[in-house]
């Protein structure tokens, strides 16, 4: 669905922009530029992130900024300078060194966000570790599984969740050497050190050795949405891409105060909720507390928030709460509300505008690009339920599909791009510094995931003929009825712009005359009954803004399956539907 209607900025807005104009920022970008424009290691002994994260601001005028600023649960805030960092993330490098641990060694991290977290992940890349960071909500199976994966070296975690998470899952984990409890409570449980009296021994002075671009940094984990978690393996390099990025989607300088509300757990998390604010120099916010609305529009108003970055779940529960409680605060100094992980439907953009005084600007990327890759810019008008443009130095295309709904490769490995305004499967010429360099112990899917010079996302798109692209769905997710394909996405986005929904999940049921049936369960906000008038008036609504395409069925639904990370499990959602376990739902893929 292609809405006319734009947002446009304001002139003064335009004007400040990191971007200001987007055809020419394409045209007379290089990497080769963005890479000049960090330090690399002195004597040009290569690049390393954590190194153009603090080291670099900690030695020159930037040190005595601050680099992250703290908030706890019960509202008490600590300050950290850039020199400060260098000093914490210095004595963890050296922590790691004195333990034997080596660089290319995987440390893992199980914490809340809290300063340790920070200043382990930047000390472990520093020491030239690979990092991968834990969601700490995760339970000790799915913990299990990715350590065993990484063949985690190191764990930094708290006692608390050594006891919860890791102590019934240890004895499977022969390659973990090192565990290291924060928090002056940490002792006395058997096979843990106390990180703090290892740091507080260790020498805050720390040189980073030689760290080649291409050097493993940075181990993700997928969220898992339609399969089990694949591991990305990111390099060193991927921090010209995180400044870049910040740039240009962010709109992000020396002088933001940031918040990114995603988990280091997740790729944004990390990319951006430590890495790009810490390498353009500014101030990075975070808070230990959980999601609540009131909670986090005190924070943006007190904290004075020049930039957000947030996904849609939470927009959608700020919406379902209502305007009133924005209202209160003083959200003025909000320049850039953005957005990430799920379809932003345009409901939600134009929310943003009203309720926030900033629209909010949906992006597109996955934890294999390891950056932002398409996006709404800070100068650039908006296109509600537009994803945006590519960044500069990101060539995305559109390849035609085959049967099974992946781009058609040829015998020859060929693709076939389409031009001008074209559905298709969202592929990006593959080469930026941040592009992952292998999926874990997959070689195989590594390899699939590439042809002719693409990098396939499994996501599929749709470009307006003015270069602008929109989320269809996923490559597994769409969904065929009676020959239409269907995006489950736009169907999500015409039925939560009705009052009474909340959120909305859409599926194809098997059918023998449509092959499949769009069916829609639906979340109503809160106080709303779930009656059978609203339901023939949704379908009616339904019907009336997609027609075709519209749900034929409509179910009220209070429990739709989410990824920790929040996004709506259509997977899950179809299994239970069907009455199958998940991993059986690719037996049907293959025969629908
Ligand atoms: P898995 O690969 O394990 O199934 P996942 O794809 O959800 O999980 P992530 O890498 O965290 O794991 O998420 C990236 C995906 O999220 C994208 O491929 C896309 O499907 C979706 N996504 C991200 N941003 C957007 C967006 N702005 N609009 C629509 N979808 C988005
Ligand atoms: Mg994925």
């Amino acid at each position: 669905m292609l809405r006319a209607d734009v947002i446009h900025k304001p002139a003064d807005l335009r004007a400040r922009a990191n971007l200001v104009d987007y055809d020419r920022a394409r045209r007379e970008f290089s990497w080769q530029q963005a890479r000049d424009a960090l330090s690399g290691l002195p004597g040009g002994a290569g690049l390393n992130i954590a190194y153009e994260a603090v080291d670099r601001h900690a030695a020159g005028p930037r040190a005595g900024v601050t680099a992250l600023r703290w908030l706890d649960r019960t509202g008490g805030v600590r300050e950290i300078s850039y020199r400060e960092l260098g000093e914490l993330t210095g004595r963890f490098a050296n922590v790691l060194t004195g333990l034997g641990v080596r660089p290319g060694e995987r440390v893992y991290t199980l914490l809340g966000r809290v300063p340790d977290l920070y200043v382990a992940v930047l000390g472990t890349l520093k020491a030239r570790c690979v990092l991968s960071p834990l969601f700490s909500a995760f339970g000790p199976e799915p913990v299990a599984e990715r350590m065993h994966l990484g063949e985690a070296a190191v764990l930094v975690t708290t006692p608390a969740l050594y006891r919860r998470t890791i102590a019934p899952i240890r004895d499977r984990l022969p390659a973990l050497r090192h565990v290291l409890l924060t928090g002056p409570a940490a002792t006395g449980l058997p096979g843990t050190a106390n990180l703090s009296d290892l740091s507080g021994a260790a020498s805050p002075a720390f040189t980073v050795g030689p760290t080649d671009p291409q050097d493993a940094a940075l181990l993700h984990f997928t969220s898992g949405t339609t399969g089990r978690p694949k591991g990305a393996l990111h390099v060193h390099e991927a921090v010209v891409a995180h400044h870049a990025t910040a740039r240009f989607a962010l709109d992000l300088r020396t002088d933001d105060v940031f918040w990114c509300t995603a988990d280091p757990g997740w790729v944004t998390g990390t990319s951006y909720g430590i890495v790009a604010p810490l390498v353009i120099g500014a101030t990075m916010l975070s808070d230990e507390g959980e999601f609540d609305a009131r909670r986090w529009y005190r924070v943006l108003a007190e904290q004075r928030v020049t930039v957000w970055y947030t996904a849609p779940t939470a927009v959608r529960m700020l919406m379902r709460r209502g305007p009133e409680e924005a209202a209160r605060h003083d959200l003025s100094a909000l320049r850039l509300v953005a957005s990430v992980g799920e379809p932003l439907n345009p409901e939600a953009v134009r929310w943003g505008a009203e309720v926030l005084g900033r629209p909010v600007h949906d992006n597109w990327w996955q934890t294999e690009t390891g950056a932002i890759m398409i996006s709404n810019f800070a100068a650039a008008d908006i296109r509600p339920g537009s994803m945006g443009r590519p960044l500069p130095g990101i060539d995305a295309g559109l390849l035609e599909r085959g049967p099974d709904g992946r781009a058609l490769v040829d015998a020859d490995g060929g693709v076939h791009p389409l031009a001008g305004a074209a559905e298709g499967e969202l592929a990006l010429r593959a080469g930026w510094p941040s592009m992952f360099r292998g999926y874990l112990n997959d070689p195989e899917r590594y390899a699939a995931a590439f042809a002719d010079g693409w990098y396939l996302t499994g996501d599929i798109a749709r470009r307006d003929s003015d270069g602008w692209y929109w989320f269809v769905g996923r490559a597994d997710d769409v969904i065929k009825s009676a020959g239409h394909l269907v995006g489950p996405f736009e169907v999500e986005s015409a039925l939560m712009a009705h009052p009474a929904v909340a959120e909305a999940g859409v599926i194809g049921m098997p059918d023998p005359v449509a092959g499949e049936l769009v069916k829609a369960f639906v979340t109503l906000r809160a106080g709303i009954e779930p009656t059978e008038e609203l339901r023939t008036e949704l379908l009616g609504f339904g019907r009336r803004a997609l027609g075709a395409v519209a749900p034929k069925e409509i179910a009220f639904d209070d429990a739709l399956p989410h990824t920790r990370s929040g996004k709506v499990m259509r997977r899950l959602l179809k299994a239970r539907e069907l009455g199958l376990a998940e991993g059986d739902l690719s037996t049907l893929e293959v025969t629908r």
